[in-house]
């Protein structure tokens, strides 16, 4: 089991890698077919031995899961058998390029004097600044031991922009107010004290631990003074962007770290199970399949939160060269494949996809409205008691252009609103919040629109106490 575990850790680590990888080919028009052999990464000898090895058991299991299938006289593809395909696939599939010399780099980046803007004050100032927040981290590793015992609330504190890091520190301003994140996070114990199974898994561990140690360290921090996240920020680039520089996707940020923590802990409190249909035009058989989401990525369809939430549980069509390949009929076939949200998580993340074409990125700038209060009926259609669920919105991550993310939180500790922009932050009356939801574009800040929403699922007692 222990192995499994480490498997899908590992696998999860390094498919995120390659998912990186596939969304910037898609960003520049490339396929994945067309990874100039230079942009490969060369694996180490240690490494290609645990690949190869890796890659002849998955090719076993495959072929025992598929003997039991045909035994057992089915057709339908198994779930076991779809996640050893994939897993194939991706050990097959060369990986991201390997940073050169990324510890140097690192070294390099720790010259802290040097990575803060200007407006940060001069440079002793600077050097003070930040080094005050990494005898903050250090003393949080320190206290990562009785992490248990500590409180899941956290204050918003100005976080630093390190370069080019404002995708990070809005995700995280929305992040650090979700307790129930931060009860799990903080129940890990000392994260870096664990043992990966391969060395790979050491990023996954890394970059859990840094949040985790940052969220020690905000709690005792003065909230007026701006925290310098640089060792956050170094290992999460490295660990999700293969060290690459400059502005990235919040939504890709907040994937990858859901994800490590999935596979590092189990469940989350992002998890969504989602069942998707897919049935033949031509033999009109289906096949269903269920799988763990963090967050739903709606495409944007017409001008409210709810077209859209519609519009991803309708379905769409696949037809021309989104043909679906049958397994009834072993051909290509038009089909309709519908999705179906069946659990409720306890934090609801919307992703508004704005990002769209092959040859060159374009965003969709149409204003999406959405409501503070959101019930579950809008996306929900499992099975349980779900009458009278409702999710407060408490967070978003706005973006605007040519490429600025801020970030709006409600304060899991005074229920206040802010508005984060790295290191300004400003309250904010609800009023000012549910204006930017109603015009789903935030007008006061140079029309930055929203991208990421955080729900929280409002608690019996909550509801019954504001009923
Ligand atoms: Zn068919």
């Amino acid at each position: 089991m222990k192995r499994i575990v480490a498997f899908v850790c590992l696998l999860v680590v390094q498919c995120s890698m390659l998912f990186g990888m596939e969304d910037r080919l898609k960003q520049t028009g490339a396929s994945s077919g067309e990874i100039k052999s230079a942009e490969r990464r060369d694996l180490t000898q240690e490494e290609e031995r645990w690949r190869k090895a890796a890659e002849d058991q998955a090719a076993a299991e495959l072929k025992q899961e598929q003997a039991a299938r045909e035994q057992r006289g089915e057709t339908a593809i198994t779930a076991g058998e779809e996640f050893l395909r994939g897993r194939l696939k991706f050990l097959r599939t060369p990986l991201a390029p390997r940073v050169p010399a990324l510890e140097k780099e690192q070294k390099k980046k720790l010259d802290l004097a040097k990575v803060l803007p200007e407006s940060a004050g001069d440079a002793e100032k600077r050097a003070a600044a930040a080094k005050a927040s990494q005898e903050a981290l250090a003393k949080a590793a320190a206290d990562a031991k009785t992490a248990a015992s500590r409180s899941a609330l956290m204050p918003a504190i100005p976080l630093v922009n390190v370069g080019s890091t404002c995708f990070a520190n809005a995700t995280l301003q929305c992040l650090f107010q979700l307790p129930s994140l931060q009860t799990m996070v903080l129940g890990l114990g000392d994260v870096k004290t664990w043992k990966p199974v391969h060395p790979l898994e050491q990023q996954s561990i890394n970059f859990i631990a840094q949040y985790q140690y940052l969220v020690i360290a905000l709690q005792s921090w003065t909230p007026s003074t701006a925290f310098t996240p640089i060792t956050f920020c170094t290992t999460m680039r490295t660990r999700v962007f293969g060290g690459a520089r400059g502005s990235q996707d919040a939504a890709q940020f907040f994937s990858a770290f859901t994800d490590d923590l999935g596979d590092l802990k189990g469940k989350t409190p992002f998890d969504i199970a989602v069942n998707s249909t897919i049935v033949c035009h031509e033999c009109e058989e289906s096949s269903a399949k269920t799988e763990t989401e963090h967050y739903l990525a709606l495409s944007i369809a017409g001008g409210t939160l709810k077209d859209c939430l519609a519009q991803y549980m309708q379905g769409e069509e696949l037809t021309g060269t989104e043909q679906y390949r049958c397994s009834y009929c072993n051909a290509k076939h038009d089909a309709t494949k519908t999705l179906k949200v069946t659990s409720l998580p306890d934090i609801l993340v919307l992703q508004l996809k704005r990002y769209t074409g092959t040859t060159a990125i374009t965003k969709n700038t149409t204003p999406v409205s959405f409501p503070l209060v959101l019930d579950q009926a809008n996306f929900y259609q499992g099975d349980e008691k779900a009458a009278g669920v409702v999710y407060d919105l408490v967070g978003m991550v706005n973006h605007n252009e040519p490429g600025h993310y801020t970030a709006y939180v409600k304060s899991s500790s005074d229920g206040i609103w802010r508005f984060c922009d790295d290191t300004k932050i400003a309250e904010r009356t609800s009023d000012q919040v549910k204006a930017v939801a109603d015009a789903g574009v935030d007008k006061v800040y140079r029309e930055a629109t929203p991208y990421l929403l955080f729900y929280l699922r409002r608690s019996a007692a909550a509801s019954s106490s504001a009923a």
